[in-house]
This record gives structure tokens, C-alpha cells and sequence, in this order.
């Protein structure tokens, strides 16, 4: 039992399904949630560490959410061009 909690505390969390995440931008992984000693939470790809990845402290979601939009500026440019003209 204790051991178990052990596991978990130095390894991932998944972020359970009722919570709206984005995916990677990078490279499509949902996210996980990983403890970083004694420093907090961090939000992090689950495939690449080296993709974005949360400042340490509260979870923060959020700002995951905000790193990973991809942006639809394109797709808005073409969108309805007869009525842009
Ligand atoms: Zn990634």
C-alpha cells in the first residue's frame, strides 16, 4: 500500500478525462501531471520533456491550455472570402 503511494507521488498523474486539457501542440500526447520534489506541480508532455511544460507550483491547466493553443490565424484567413471582398 505504501509502496503504491510511493510510485505515484514520484511519477505521472493522469490528468482524469472530466478535465479539459489540450493536447501537445508538439506532438499531440495529452498531458500528465508530474511532482517535482518539493517544489510543486508541473503540467508536462507525457511523451517529451522537452515540449512545453508548466512553471512549478499549483497545477495550472490553464496555462497549459494557453501554451498549447494552436492558432487558427490561417484557417481564419481563408475563411469566407467572398465575404472579405
Ligand atoms: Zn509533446
Amino acid at each position: 500500500m505504501n509502496r503504491a503511494v510511493k510510485k505515484i507521488m514520484r511519477g505521472y498523474v493522469n490528468i482524469p478525462s472530466s478535465i479539459y486539457c489540450k493536447l501537445c501542440k508538439e506532438c499531440g500526447s495529452r498531458p500528465v501531471i508530474a511532482l517535482v520534489d518539493d517544489i510543486g506541480y508541473i503540467v508536462k508532455c507525457s511523451k517529451d520533456d522537452r515540449h512545453y511544460q508548466t512553471m512549478p507550483g499549483l497545477i495550472d491547466i490553464e496555462d497549459w491550455n494557453r501554451h498549447n493553443t494552436i492558432q487558427a490565424a490561417s484557417v481564419d484567413y481563408n475563411l469566407n472570402p467572398v465575404m472579405a471582398w
